[in-house]
């Protein structure tokens, strides 16, 4: 298991992680779990509150009406009818019921705030902007970046300058690996060129920092294409999927898994690999079982990427909730392939602040060293 570590005075206290246990096949936070602490919550104002809160974050409609619907059948039912359906699949046979609505019913006749609803709560009353922007001022690098080497735009030493000059302290370069031939992804010798390449621009730059790694393709069978002798070298590893977004539930599932399990990997890059604008089209998220997924990355350590490209803004919303509910560490980065793309990482920011992310938990939050010993921890 990868853990963070306290950085130098002033740094985040990256890595507080959570006693986990499992409950009913999901991962339940002892941190998220409230009892007795805050007045009950009836379930239907819980829903609400919800809607409510959802509509101030700027949610697409149609999401905040699942909330309200839910709340219209909950209003019909008292809560000693409420509580006997929960005691099976009952609610969810209920019109408008669906799987968060039901869990969100489920902790208010608990007794408990319902952790979706805390989440939004923890960031009413601070306006997005501001919100955003103490994620933004509280991140120190990015850890997606690419070169000329493979599909990006400019040279190293640009891209690391323009970096710098955001104020940034470090800049993890991740160019793709060999089998994203569109891509020009590295061979095992070009990278090892490129290390050479970085060492000296590092003499050069410092006390800016070019971190070593790689963008690596999660092939099908969810292992990572490049040398685990490379890849344990490497300061960052970020692993994608790049080819056959669209296979199964269960196959995808099996291989991302088996790929954000793997010690090597660090950040699971871009995870539902969804294009929503731009040149290249749309595409669809690929279909896996998120809560099987970010369990595996909550457990191994494995930081979840909050994709800043507005065409991919990935992962959405809803997953990125998810994801910090049960305990991810969360990568904000940019994914550039030019300089001026470096600056995209607000708009990542702005996500996670709507998600709930903080800092504590964001591991470009983390000075280099503290950074370094994270990703190093499992390698
Ligand atoms: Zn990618
Ligand atoms: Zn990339």
């Amino acid at each position: 298991m990868k853990r963070l570590v306290r950085g130098p005075a002033g740094a985040p206290a990256g890595g507080r992680r959570s006693a986990r246990r499992v409950v009913a096949g999901r991962l339940l936070h002892d941190d998220v779990v409230v009892r007795d602490e805050q007045a009950a919550v009836e379930p239907a104002v819980a829903l609400r509150r919800i809607a409510f809160l959802l509509e101030r974050a700027l949610e697409p409609s149609f999401k905040v009406r699942a909330f309200r619907r839910a709340a219209a059948t909950v209003d019909g039912l008292d809560l000693a009818e409420l509580r006997r359906l929960s005691s099976g699949d009952g609610l969810r046979a209920l019109p408008g019921v669906g799987e968060v609505t039901e869990r969100v019913i489920r902790e208010a006749l608990a007794g408990e705030v319902p952790v979706y609803l805390r989440r939004l709560e923890s960031i009413e009353g601070t306006p997005v902007v501001e919100g955003a922007a103490a994620l933004r001022a509280a991140l120190r690098g990015d850890c997606h970046c690419h070169s000329d080497w493979s599909d990006g735009g400019s040279d190293i030493r640009e891209m690391a300058e323009a970096a710098r000059d955001l104020g940034h302290e470090y800049m993890a370069l991740t160019d793709h690996s060999p089998r994203l031939k569109v891509a020009r992804g590295l061979s095992a010798e070009r990278l090892r060129e490129q290390l050479k390449v970085v060492a000296a621009l590092n003499e050069e730059l410092a006390p800016f920092r070019i971190l070593t790694g790689i963008e690596v393709d999660i092939l099908e069978d969810g292992s990572l294409d490049q040398e685990d002798e490379l890849l344990e070298r490497l300061d960052v590893v970020v692993a994608s999927v790049h080819s056959k977004l669209s296979m199964d539930r269960a196959a995808m599932t099996r291989r991302m898994v088996r790929a954000v399990r793997n010690p090597r990997s660090d950040i699971l890059g871009h995870p539902t690999g969804r294009l929503i604008t731009g040149g290249r089209g749309r595409r669809a998220e690929s279909s896996f079982d998120a809560e099987a997924l970010f369990a595996a990355c909550a457990e191994t350590g494995t930081a979840v990427e909050v994709n800043s490209r507005p065409e991919r803004q990935d992962p959405p919303k809803r997953l990125l909730r998810l994801a910090i509910e049960v305990g991810c560490l969360i990568a904000i980065d940019t994914d550039a392939h030019a300089p001026g793309q470096l600056d995209w990482q607000i708009s990542g920011c702005e996500r996670a602040f709507l998600c709930g992310a903080t800092a504590e938990r964001i591991v470009n939050a983390l000075p280099a060293e503290a950074l370094l010993t994270w990703t190093a921890s499992t390698r």
